[in-house]
């Protein structure tokens, strides 16, 4: 696969009044054109910070960034490519539709056309909320508004995910099949992703590749590239099989080094 994202030995600090709060310590890892990448550690421990570097929505204090080779430390790859971000509050307006919302990147990047209506009218059908387009958010399951989200990400065409703990809103059940829908939507598109998420079964089950972080200031722990001989759409199918349970038991015990409180799943 093609190098897309190199991280450099990335350090990151917040100031306040009160000192110095170090939050990233010489991260480095790459990312490949079209992988799913999932990154877990322990709360608090610098995971949105390190997304909002990649973004370009903060600077690192330390190290180099960069988007095929080429150097992209200040601007973050936001710069070079599209980036499409979601957060663990799917941020739907209640006064618009769900077409309007979904809608919503078009019509801010005046972008908006008969083609990108259509494009998501046909993301609507696909993932079943056409007969709800002209409901308001609040009529809609958790599940669904995290599936509207998605389509309002995916509208503007991004080339990267950036994915924030995205299912953390909702219940378990939910949860377990969003998410596996929302992984099979990424990787039908060959679009790249980088999944943040507390949740270790949700990492194997979705990812190609886990990174694990360390507490704060984070550092990269181990990183697992993961591989299954089963068909990755079935979660449940998934978490049957003896490789997830090796993988887990590992990556279980790098993260149980790292934290008091331990993961879920
Ligand atoms: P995570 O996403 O892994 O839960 P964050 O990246 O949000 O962690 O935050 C990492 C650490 O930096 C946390 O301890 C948090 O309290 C601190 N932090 C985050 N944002 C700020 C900020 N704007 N100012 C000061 N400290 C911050
Ligand atoms: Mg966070």
């Amino acid at each position: 696969m093609e190098l897309l994202l190199s991280l450099h030995d990335i350090s990151y600090a917040y100031h306040n009044l009160k000192g110095e709060i170090p939050a990233l310590s010489h991260i480095s890892f790459e990312v490949s054109q079209g992988e799913f990448l999932a990154i877990v550690g322990p709360s608090g421990c610098g995971k949105s910070t390190l997304l909002s570097i990649i973004a370009g929505l903060l600077t690192p204090e330390e190290g180099d960034l960069f988007y095929r080779g080429q150097y992209v430390t200040d601007c973050g790859v936001g710069s070079v490519m599209k980036i499409g971000y979601m957060l663990q509050r799917d941020h739907l307006f209640e006064w618009r539709t769900i077409l309007q919302n979904v809608l919503l990147g078009p019509e801010l990047n005046h972008t908006l056309d008969q083609e990108s209506r259509d494009y998501v009218l046909q993301l609507l059908k696909d993932y079943d909320l056409y007969a709800f387009k002209d409901k308001k958010p609040s009529e809609l399951s958790g599940g669904m508004r995290q599936r509207a989200a998605l389509i309002r990400t995916m509208a503007v065409h991004p080339d990267l995910f950036l994915l924030d703990e995205p299912f953390s809103a909702l219940d378990s059940q939910t949860r377990l099949n969003v998410s596996a829908d929302i992984a099979q939507i990424i990787r039908g598109t060959d679009k790249t992703a980088i999944l943040i998420t507390h949740d270790l079964s949700e990492a194997i089950t979705l990812a190609d590749r886990v990174l694990v972080l360390s507490k704060r200031p984070a550092c990269v722990k181990c990183e697992m590239p993961i591989r299954f001989a089963v068909d990755r759409s079935d979660p449940l199918q998934i978490r049957g099989t003896a490789e997830y349970q090796l993988y887990f038991n590992h990556l279980w015990e790098v993260l149980t080094n790292e934290q008091s409180d331990v993961p879920t799943g």
